[in-house]
């Protein structure tokens, strides 16, 4: 028996958008290291009655742990704490001492805010104080307090894990409420899971499939194997999660994996091309330059993600108009006029024309058409050239067509010549 959760993100801003849920998969992550199966992940906005309903079908769907995040601050819109302890049945009363806590926090608040209304302060700080009997508190990393609320007692249901919704709030609460007694004897059913991630470049999702297909054939035993695949930015993500007794079938089944597809496999480990093309200009010792017209430096912006390229990030030029590649990356208007701006040509140039501008020892150009006006029927919307050049001149130069919008195009770029760099760093320029 495995033990199962549900994760209920609260909130109307997350629900319509306008945030992003950054906590439903920050916990799906910790639970899955601790072996608990994350069944459902629900998002309701700010209405006590749909947190009512949500936590009623999750109950009845046979989870041991509910997770809820958000709710509990000040405001009246914040109602988590109430919902969850009537929801449990158990009677909310005030904690007077945890009230006094909270009200020294606040005290600190209000030293910096001082026109505000103390009164008002006092009813919040009175309504963060009340606690489902029972619960064990979880002291406040914000103003707000979280709860660890088990099922009424006799009764059998789910332990509910109550925790703030700002994400630098929940994330250290959480390690407190793994830690509490309640919470432990919710998941005494975890088992172990592993989990290995293999990513693949320059392949469709339904050769993988298709794969697989193969990997049955030879007797792999994929049943055993918890595997999802998905696309994102153009590469293909094959996550597989398994208990240990079968770590021999996904040896078997990444094995095959890399015998079908030893191009297009570029990490076994989880790196990400980033973190790859980041090792190996660091190994190497060697420095890297863009100019890039569609992408308009998207790519320099992705190659400075990571702390530390400063130590191998140049600098890139952002080359939008034709004046532009010949002031700043050479590129004569000749080549321009005689193969037109989106050609290999022009980006054999403007690679080039990278390590010469800022002496790097790899130079990238990208140009091309990211629309959604403006293709031709010899150069479409979604055309892209690309060239990497190191100081011995071009090495590999690439003309795509890539799919979707304009915000697609651009970011899907960054995506083709992040493995075009590797390739050149690895010496595979095929
Ligand atoms: P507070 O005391 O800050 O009101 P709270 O527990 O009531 O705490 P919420 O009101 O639900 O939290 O959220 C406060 C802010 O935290 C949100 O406006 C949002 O910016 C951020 N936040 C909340 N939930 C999430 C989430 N799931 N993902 C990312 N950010 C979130
Ligand atoms: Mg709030």
């Amino acid at each position: 028996m495995s033990a199962r959760a549900g994760i209920v993100v609260t909130g109307t801003e997350v629900l319509t958008g306008r945030v992003t849920d950054r906590n439903g998969p920050w916990l799906a992550e910790r639970l899955r290291e601790l072996g608990v199966d994350i069944a459902h992940n629900i998002v309701v906005g700010d209405r006590p009655a749909d947190l009512m309903d949500a936590l009623s079908w999750l109950a009845s769907a046979g989870m041991d742990l509910i997770i809820t995040s958000g709710g509990l601050g000040p405001t009246e819109d914040d109602l988590t704490a109430a919902v969850v302890g009537e929801f449990q049945g158990r009677e909310s009363s005030l904690d007077v001492e945890l009230e006094g806590r909270i009200w020294a926090i606040l005290e600190r608040l209000m030293a910096r805010w001082p026109d505000l209304d103390q009164d008002a302060i006092r009813r919040s700080n009175e309504k963060q104080a009340m606690v489902p009997e029972g619960a064990t508190v979880l002291e406040p990393v914000g103003t707000a307090p979280g709860l660890v609320v088990p099922p009424a007692a006799g009764t059998s249901g789910p332990t509910i894990v109550v925790l703030p919704g700002p994400p630098r709030e929940l994330q250290p609460m959480w390690s407190v409420a793994v830690e509490t007694e309640p919470f432990r004897a919710a998941i005494a059913g975890a088992v172990e899971y592993r989990q290995d991630m293999l990513r693949l470049f320059g392949i469709p999702e339904s050769e993988i499939a298709n794969t697989m297909l193969k990997a049955r054939e030879a007797g792999i035993d994929l049943d055993a194997l918890e595997i999802t695949t998905c696309l994102r930015r153009g590469e293909v993500e094959v996550v597989t999660r398994f208990e240990p007794p079968q770590q021999p079938v996904y040896d078997a089944f990444a094995a095959l994996i890399a015998d079908r597809h030893p191009r297009e496999l570029f990490s076994t480990d989880g790196a990400s091309v980033d973190q790859q093309v980041a090792e190996l200009l660091t190994s190497s010792r060697r420095t890297i330059a863009t100019a890039e017209s569609c992408t308009g430096g998207l790519l320099a912006g992705r190659l400075t993600d990571l702390a530390g390229s400063s130590a191998y990030v140049l600098g890139g030029l952002v080359v939008y108009s034709n004046e532009a590649k010949t002031a700043l990356a050479g590129v004569s208007p000749d080549l321009i006029a005689q193969h037109g701006a989106v050609s290999n040509e022009v980006a054999e140039a403007l690679a080039v024309g990278a390590v010469k501008a800022l002496g790097a020892s790899v130079g990238v150009g990208i140009t091309g058409i990211a629309g959604p006006g403006g293709g031709t029927d010899d150069k479409p919307v979604g055309t892209v050239c690309f060239s990497v050049a190191t100081e011995a001149g071009p090495q590999i130069t690439r003309r795509l067509l890539l799919p979707g919008s304009r915000f697609d195009i651009r970011d899907r770029s960054t995506t083709v010549a992040m493995h075009l760099i590797r390739r050149t760093l690895v010496g595979d320029a095929a």
